[in-house]
C-alpha cells in the first residue's frame, strides 16, 4: 500500500492530513490502518519514537467515530499532560474537515471543572492521563461504558511515572466489549504482563528497525557531580584492570584532555581524533587493534574507521544526544558471544537523557554505584596476585641470578617479602585511595522543574527510618541502597538522606513507600544480624504522607523518584 487513499480512510480525513504534509503512511500506519479498519482484534503496536503512532492509531479510530452520537467511544491514555495535549491536538487537526467531532483532554495538574464542562457537552474521544481519567470515570463525570476503542500510548512509560494502580482501575472498569489498543517504542515485561492481563487474543505488530542493541552487552551507568567525572572514570578503570575498551567523547577538545590525563596518571590510554594524521591516526589504531594500548579515546567520527569489536567495555564519559549514537557505541562490545559492558558516567541532569535512551534500547540501563576506595583496592590487589601467581618462571635463565637476589632479600621473611612485592605494585593505589571520598550522589538530582524543587524541601514526603546496622558491619550508602532494592524487591523508591552510624544508620524514603519499607525489612538478616528497621522517632518525620495525592505533584516526584539511587 502506497497512499492513504489506498486505506478506505474517508476523504476528509485524507484532505486534513495532506495539509499536515502527510504524503503517505509511515511504515507502522501502513500496517495499522487497515488492520484496525477490518479487524476488532485487540493489538499490541510496536514502532520507534517519532514514526507517527498517533496517526497510525487516531486515523482509523476516526474513521470509525460516530458523530451523531454524543457518547464517549474511544478513550486513549497516555502518561502526560503535554502528551495529552499534542495527541489531542493532533487528532483535532485530523478530523478538520469532519463535522462534529468533539474530543476532550483530561489531565492532572489543572482544574478538573473546565474539563468536566468540556466532557458535559460530550464528546466522542477523550485524551487523558491515568490518574485523571480515573477521578472523573469515579465521579462519573466520563462515562466509557460505551467505548469501542482503548488506547494506550507509551504504556511503558505510564508505568514507569507510576501510573500501574491508576491503569489497572481504568483498565478494570472499561467495558469488555472493545477493542484496546497499545502503542509503545519498546516491549519491556512489564508491557507484555498488561498485555496479558487486559488484552484478549491480540496480535502484534511492529514496524521498523528493532529498538535494540547487541543481545549480551549489560547497560549500565553511574551518577555522580559533574565535576566528578573524570575521578569516575578513574574508579572504572582502576576497578578493571584488564579492561581493553573505549572511552568516548563528544568533542575532540575533551577527548584530549580525557587521553591526557589518563596518560599522566599512568593508564595504558591514547586518544583517537580529527585532529591527528592519518599516519598517527593509523599509528593509535594499530597499536589498539593489537592490544598494545588498552584504552582508546575517542570520537565517534574518529572510531567510525575502527574495525575493532572485541572490547570488553565501551565508556560513554558523555551520554550522546542520539540514542543512536549510543546504540552504535555499544555495539561494538558483547560481540561473538561475549558479553560486554556499555558503560555511561551521568550527573543528574543528563538522566533524561538517559531514559530517553533506555527506551530507544528498550533495555533498562542499570545504576552502578561508584567504587570505593577500598572496593578498588581490593580488586587491584587480586589482579596483581592473580598475575604473580599464574606467571611463568623460566627456571634456567632465572637460575645464574637467584644467589644475589636471595642474599638481598635474606633479612626478610616470608610473610615481609610478599608484602614488599605487592607494595612495590600497589602503592600507588593505597596512597590514591586513601580517604578517597564517595563519588556517588544520594540526594535527589537537581534537575526538576520549580514545582517539585519547591516540594523537596521540608515536605519532601520523606519518612526517616531507623535500622540496626551501620558501619561497623560494612554498611555503607550504596550498600544499604542496594538492600532498600533487594529486600522490597522495587527498583524505584526515592531514597533521601542517609546518615550511617558505628552500630546504627538513618536512612529517609519515600514517604508513600513506609509500609513497604516495614515490611520488607522484617525478618531479614545482614551479615548475620537480625535486621529491623522502624520509622524514626528522633526527629519528626521530614513529611507528611502526600495526601489527596495530586497527578501534578505526583507526576514529578515519580520522575525523580525514578531517577533516584537504583543501584544495580
Ligand atoms: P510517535 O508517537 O510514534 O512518537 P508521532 O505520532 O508523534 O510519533 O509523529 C511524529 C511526527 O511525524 C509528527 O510530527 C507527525 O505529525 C509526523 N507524521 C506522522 N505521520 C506522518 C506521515 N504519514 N507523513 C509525514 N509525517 C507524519
Ligand atoms: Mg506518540
Amino acid at each position: 500500500m502506497q497512499t492513504f487513499e489506498e486505506t478506505g480512510i474517508n476523504p476528509q480525513i485524507i484532505k486534513a492530513v495532506s495539509e499536515l504534509g502527510f504524503e503517505k503512511p509511515t511504515p507502522i500506519q501502513e500496517l495499522t490502518i487497515p488492520y484496525l479498519l477490518e479487524k476488532k482484534k485487540d493489538l499490541v503496536a510496536l514502532a520507534q519514537t517519532g514514526t507517527g503512532k498517533t496517526a497510525a492509531f487516531g486515523l482509523p479510530i476516526l474513521n470509525q467515530i460516530n458523530p451523531e452520537s454524543g457518547k464517549t467511544q474511544a478513550l486513549i491514555l497516555s502518561p502526560t499532560r503535554e502528551l495529552c495535549v499534542q495527541i489531542s491536538n493532533d487528532i483535532k487537526n485530523y478530523s478538520k474537515y469532519l463535522k462534529n467531532i468533539r474530543i476532550a483532554t483530561i489531565y492532572g495538574g489543572a482544574s478538573a471543572e473546565k474539563q468536566i464542562a468540556e466532557l458535559n457537552k460530550g464528546c466522542q474521544i477523550a485524551v487523558g492521563t491515568p490518574g485523571r481519567v480515573l477521578d472523573l470515570i469515579k465521579r462519573k463525570k466520563l462515562k466509557i461504558n460505551n467505548i469501542d476503542f482503548l488506547v494506550l500510548d507509551e504504556a511503558d512509560e505510564m508505568l514507569d511515572m507510576g501510573f500501574k494502580d491508576e491503569l489497572d482501575a481504568v483498565l478494570a472498569s472499561a467495558p469488555e466489549e472493545k477493542q484496546t489498543l497499545l502503542f509503545s517504542a519498546t516491549m519491556p515485561p512489564e508491557i507484555s504482563k498488561i498485555a496479558r492481563k487486559y488484552m484478549r487474543d491480540f496480535d502484534e505488530i511492529s514496524a521498523g528497525e528493532k529498538n535494540t542493541g547487541a543481545e549480551n552487552v549489560n547497560h549500565q551507568y553511574y551518577l555522580s557531580k559533574a565535576k566528578d567525572r573524570f575521578k569516575v572514570l578513574k574508579r572504572i578503570l582502576d576497578s578493571h584492570p584488564d579492561i581493553y575498551g573505549i572511552v568516548f567523547c563528544r568533542t575532540r577538545r575533551d577527548t584530549k584532555e580525557v587521553a591526557d590525563r589518563l596518560i599522566e596518571n599512568g593508564y595504558n590510554a591514547e586518544a583517537l581524533h580529527g585532529d591527528l594524521s592519518q599516519a598517527q591516526r593509523d599509528f593509535v589504531m594499530n597499536r589498539f587493534r593489537r592490544k598494545h594500548l588498552q584504552i582508546l579515546v575517542a570520537t565517534d567520527v574518529a572510531a567510525r574507521g575502527l574495525d575493532v569489536n572485541d572490547l570488553t567495555h565501551v565508556i560513554n564519559y558523555n551520554i550522546p544526544e542520539d540514542p543512536k549514537t549510543y546504540i552504535h557505541r555499544s555495539g561494538r562490545t558483547g560481540r561473538a558471544g561475549k558479553s560486554g559492558t556499555s558503560i555511561s558516567l551521568i550527573h543528574s541532569r543528563e538522566l533524561s537523557g538517559l531514559k530517553n535512551i533506555e527506551k530507544k534500547l528498550g533495555k533498562k540501563i542499570k545504576r552502578k554505584a561508584v567504587p570505593s576506595g577500598r572496593e578498588i583496592c581490593e580488586k587491584q590487589l587480586f589482579s596483581l596476585i592473580d598475575k604473580i601467581e599464574k606467571t611463568e618462571v623460566d627456571e634456567a635463565q632465572i637460575e645464574p641470578f637467584m644467589p644475589i637476589i636471595y642474599k638481598k632479600l635474606s633479612w626478610l621473611n616470608r610473610e615481609d617479602l610478599i608484602k614488599h612485592f605487592v607494595s612495590a605494585e600497589f602503592n600507588r593505589f593505597l596512597s590514591y585511595y586513601k580517604d578517597a571520598p564517595d563519588l556517588n550522589i544520594y540526594e535527589e538530582p537537581d534537575n526538576t522543574d520549580k514545582q517539585s524543587k519547591k516540594r523537596r524541601g521540608k515536605e519532601s514526603g520523606f519518612t526517616r527510618f531507623f535500622i540496626n546496622i551501620g558501619s561497623k558491619k560494612k554498611l555503607s550508602p550504596a550498600k544499604l541502597i542496594g538492600l532498600i532494592n533487594d529486600f522490597t524487591g522495587m527498583r524505584d523508591i526515592d531514597v533521601g538522606k542517609i546518615d550511617i552510624m558505628k552500630t546504627f544508620a538513618f536512612f529517609e524514603v519515600d514517604g508513600r513507600y513506609e509500609d513497604d519499607i516495614l515490611r520488607a525489612f522484617k525478618g531479614v538478616k545482614y551479615k548475620g544480624i537480625n535486621v529491623s528497621a522502624e520509622i524514626s522517632k528522633e526527629k519528626k518525620k521530614t513529611g507528611k504522607r502526600t495526601s489527596g495525592r495530586k497527578k501534578s505533584k505526583r507526576k514529578s516526584g515519580r520522575k525523580k523518584r525514578n531517577q533516584n539511587n537504583n543501584f544495580a
